[in-house]
């Protein structure tokens, strides 16, 4: 799988840090997705990874997409896609860009509050709406509760008033927090969606669709996931189980499960260092750091796998960015192994890179530009 970006690292030497999507590995995952999950409608989640190449080829794979805002729809719609293929699925969204997205063609938007449905009702008429339902993350290895949704009875009367106020009420959507690892939260999220469902049934709405949000994992450091034919089961079941033969159309936004596996992050070894004479831990800076592209090593919550050169002896090692931050350290409490012969100037492999990665790089903290990245 990674053989392709091994030769394009050994050909091109590209300078460090780097990021290198395998567009093949892509498509296998979206065919993966495609052949577990047939009923269910592809929403890419851009913010994973929305370079224009891994676009364009959801774009040619006939994906949809789940856009934060009018920067993402932009990209989605130079890469070709049409506009009845965004859903604006942001729940915080500006009011002057819900109307240039309503103006451009985008008739699907997300909301959670009353507020945020006021402004749909004013830029967006008519449009289809979901209400993002509050669920407990569990399990998730980079939650995304508390910020986004709200409870039950909430979102029953957001959605009567959705109605009242000329707005098309169209779905419930949840996130089960991203990289879930623990299968039966599908059946939670689904049982109480599909409540809500029945709710709104007696209140005399028939909504047409149940978006299943993100949440499938990729595999990272040690991790012992299920497999997507697992999470695939968990979610059919929940749904026959709780729908019976009331099945709403089932969409799903998948992003870490896309793309986290088709990238690899190059990076140099800048120095290897000793605090103290007596404490013998050693610091190993990298060229890349939690500003660089490793946000998701915060709280150490993703894990990546780290590939160092030389087999040898390892030993632990504190592994830390290039920048003048205290904070960009990735990992301190969990201790990564690495061969006690690694010198500065080694090239180490960051596997399972490709999702939350170059998106969330600075533009240029400490003069250090943004992560680079190579589709191949
Ligand atoms: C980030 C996000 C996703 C993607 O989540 P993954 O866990 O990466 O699949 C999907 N939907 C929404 C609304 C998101 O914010």
């Amino acid at each position: 799988m990674t053989t392709k970006i091994l030769r394009f690292l050994a050909e091109q030497q590209p300078s460090t840090p780097c990021l290198i999507v395998d567009l093949d590995v892509i498509v296998n995952n979206y065919n993966a997705m495609r052949n577990f999950l047939p009923a269910v409608e592809i929403f890419y989640a851009v913010k994973a990874n929305p370079a224009k190449e891994v676009i364009s080829l959801l774009v040619d794979l006939k994906s949809c997409f789940d856009a934060a805002g009018r920067q993402e729809i932009e990209q989605i719609i130079a890469a070709g896609a049409t506009t009845d293929r965004i859903l604006f699925g942001n729940t915080i969204k500006k009011q002057k860009d819900i109307a240039w997205a309503y103006d451009h063609g985008v008739r699907l938007f997300a909301f959670d509050s009353k507020i945020e449905l006021q402004k749909l009702a004013q830029s967006a008429p008519t449009s289809n709406v979901f209400c993002r339902l509050l669920v407990n993350c569990e399990g998730a290895d980079w939650s995304l509760s508390k910020k986004f949704g709200c409870d039950i009875e909430m979102a029953r009367d957001l959605m009567i008033e959705a109605q009242e106020k000329g707005l098309n009420p169209y779905g419930i959507s949840f996130h089960v927090g991203s990289q879930q690892t623990r299968i039966d939260q599908w059946d939670i999220a689904i049982g109480k969606t599909a409540r809500l469902f029945f709710m709104l049934n007696e209140a005399g709405i028939e909504l047409k669709v149940i978006n299943l949000g993100g949440g499938l994992p990729t595999r990272y450091l040690n991790d012992n996931i299920a497999s997507i034919n697992s999470h695939a089961d968990a979610i059919m079941s929940a749904m026959v189980k709780y729908f019976g033969n009331k099945m709403p159309l089932m969409i799903m936004e998948p992003g870490r499960f896309l793309i986290g596996n088709a990238g690899i992050i190059e990076s140099e070894v800048v120095l290897i260092s000793n605090k103290s004479y007596d404490e013998n831990v050693r610091w190993v800076y990298l060229d890349i750091g939690k500003f660089g592209g490793l946000a998701e090593t915060m709280n150490e919550s993703i894990k990546y796998s780290i590939q160092a050169p030389g087999d040898g002896i390892t030993g632990p090692v504190v592994l830390a960015g290039p920048t003048c931050d205290s904070a960009d350290i990735l990992y301190e409490i969990f201790q990564y192994q690495m061969p006690l012969s690694l010198k500065v100037g080694d090239k180490v492999l960051i596997m399972t890179t490709g999702a939350y990665t170059a998106s969330y790089s600075a533009v240029n903290f400490n003069g250090f530009g943004p992560l680079k990245t190579y589709c191949i």
